[in-house]
């Protein structure tokens, strides 16, 4: 099989499922403890934790705080459901469903637009009863890069706070300021089960998940295992953060000749290239996955791919709902090897071409 998904997930690091081993087993069975128990066993799981904080905090921006959450997702629905109410949501319309779905169910969205090459430009008005900014750093279904700090600057300037979903960019790129960020552990080879939101300074939240507020502004016991798997995950991400982006270049060069009959969705420029987004016209992607089952890629991001709607992000960016239906998207990451990216395009290019395409 060659794993051609990396948006969707990445395979846990080594070096993170060692980390979390510990956690899981320990010592004489001893990694099981509360890290929120006062006795020994307890302060050893949470010194565990603190240190994992550390980690991940090290690929944010200082003066903020980080919040251990179970996925993106709740990060993102802290972020949004619990930094105000009322007024409005301006988000980009390429959000991922987390950010997308929580202000329109919230009742309080107002969508900036994408141009076609996928950027959602600073110039356009946000609404005056503005609470929140949300627009992601790198996105999930073309790579696309944001101006970020232009959104925070905007941001400020209305009074707004900046939430960036910064899950596709964290460990890979910088991520620059805002007023919340956040990120998930499995898109950077980190395990499936743990997110987090990092808050600036001053910035305060209404707890969405009351209990024992373990994390201060949300509740429920840590797993010290996923949290320290979390912790390596980030610490190896940016000790390799070049290693890795030269090698996604090496991915992306070879992918571009390859797939050089399809067209790129969205721009070249301002974009991660672990993230190859394409189409042919014409194309029943439907019957090309399943004359290919041995590559995994993508007809859109996980979430939405199943359900058959033409993507929301590719609609954003001008595609006709057919064009969308024909798009795939190939991702890249640490283990990815030439050689699969070269089987892959074969395998990929003789299935459209029984295709008379
Ligand atoms: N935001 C983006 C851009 C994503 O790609 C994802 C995952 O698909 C999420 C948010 C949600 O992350 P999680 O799976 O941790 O909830």
């Amino acid at each position: 099989m060659i794993y051609l998904d990396y948006q969707a997930t990445t395979p846990l690091a080594p070096e993170a499922r060692d980390a979390m081993l510990r956690w899981l087993d320990g010592p004489e069975g001893t990694g099981f403890g509360n890290p929120h128990s006062p006795h020994r066993m307890g302060r050893q799981a949470k010194a565990a934790i603190e240190l994992a904080r550390e980690r991940v905090a090290a690929l944010l921006p200082p003066g903020g705080r980080v919040i251990f959450t179970g996925s993106a997702c709740e990060a993102i629905n802290l972020a949004m459901r619990g930094s105000g109410r009322g007024g409005s949501i301006s988000l980009s319309s390429s959000e991922h469903a987390a950010v997308y779905d929580t202000a329109k169910t919230l009742g309080q969205a107002h969508f900036l637009n994408v141009a076609a090459d996928g950027q959602c430009n600073t110039n356009q008005d946000v609404p005056a009863d503005c609470r929140l900014i949300a627009v992601m750093q790198v996105n999930n279904e073309i790579g696309t890069i944001q101006p970020t700090a232009e959104w925070h600057r905007k941001a400020k300037e209305n009074n707004a706070l900046y939430l960036c979903d910064a899950v596709q960019a964290y460990g890979k790129i910088e991520v620059t300021g805002a007023d919340m960020i956040a990120i998930s552990a499995h898109k950077l080879y980190g395990p499936k089960g743990i997110g987090a939101l990092w808050v600036r300074d001053g910035v305060e939240l209404d707890p969405q998940i009351t209990g024992g507020l373990q994390e201060g502004d949300r509740s429920g016991t840590l797993s010290p295992a996923l949290v320290a798997g979390f912790g390596a995950a980030a610490h190896l991400a940016k000790e390799r953060m070049e290693e890795d982006a030269d090698h996604i270049e090496a991915m992306w060069n070879r992918a571009r000749e390859l797939f050089s009959d399809w067209t790129l969705n969205g721009g070249e420029d301002a974009r991660l290239h672990a993230n190859l987004n394409i189409r042919r016209d014409g194309l029943d992607v439907n019957r090309l996955m399943s004359e290919c089952r041995d590559v995994m890629f993508s007809a859109g991001s996980a979430c939405a791919s199943g359900s058959g709607r033409p993507s929301h992000v590719l609609k954003a960016i001008g595609l006709s709902d057919a064009q969308a239906k024909s798009s795939v998207r190939f991702g890249f990451g640490r283990y990815t090897t030439l050689e699969e990216v070269e089987t892959a395009a074969a395998k990929i290019n003789a299935a459209v071409k029984e295709q008379g395409l």
